[in-house]
């Protein structure tokens, strides 16, 4: 278990971290996003979308009403919010499992709400702290993610450039 917290101070910097981890992300994760509604959840998925080099000119927004929007970037990206859902069999429904299991990316907000159905992958949590920052938690079990994650936060401490 590898488990890193940082705090950013403006939504770029939330975006520029989920950029450089999603350039760093291989086929098949998962990332579990929890946090209240504002904490930064799409945000942070808009950074992931341009590290995963879906197009810049493409609008990542909060798929709340439809439960899934997908982009096409170096990797097929799945983003998933479970906002609205009614009741575990949605979760069949909206086809998470199929997602989880393709050689994609599958991001999903409010993941607290499939606790128990979908696990592992890379867990973030946001919290809000003040109307510009945001405490974020990044934790993984998986040994392929691990490395990686570990990477990041220490790019990210030193303050390196991308
Ligand atoms: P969620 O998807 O979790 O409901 P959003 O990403 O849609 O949240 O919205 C987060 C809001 O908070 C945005 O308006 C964003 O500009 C603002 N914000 C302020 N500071 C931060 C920060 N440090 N990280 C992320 N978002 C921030
Ligand atoms: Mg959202």
């Amino acid at each position: 278990m590898f488990s890193w917290q940082t705090r950013t101070t403006s939504p770029e910097a939330t975006e520029e971290l989920a950029m450089r981890l999603g350039a760093l992300l291989p086929a098949g994760t998962l990332i579990r996003l929890e946090g209240d509604l504002g904490a930064g959840k799409t945000c942070l998925t808009r950074g992931l979308a341009r590290g995963l080099e879906v197009p810049a000119d493409e609008p990542v927004t909060s798929p709340t009403y439809t439960l899934l929007n997908q982009y096409q970037g170096r990797l097929p990206l799945h983003h998933f919010d479970l906002y609205r859902l009614q009741g575990g069999e949605d979760l069949f429904e909206i086809g998470l499992e199929e997602c989880c299991a393709s050689p994609g990316v599958t991001v999903l907000e409010w993941a607290e709400r499939a606790e128990g159905v979908v696990q592992g992958g890379l867990r973030i949590e946001l919290v809000y702290c003040d109307e510009t920052s945001r405490h974020l938690t990044l934790s993984t079990d998986e040994p392929t993610l691990e490395p990686l994650l570990q990477q990041l936060a220490a790019s990210w401490d030193k303050g390196e450039a991308v």
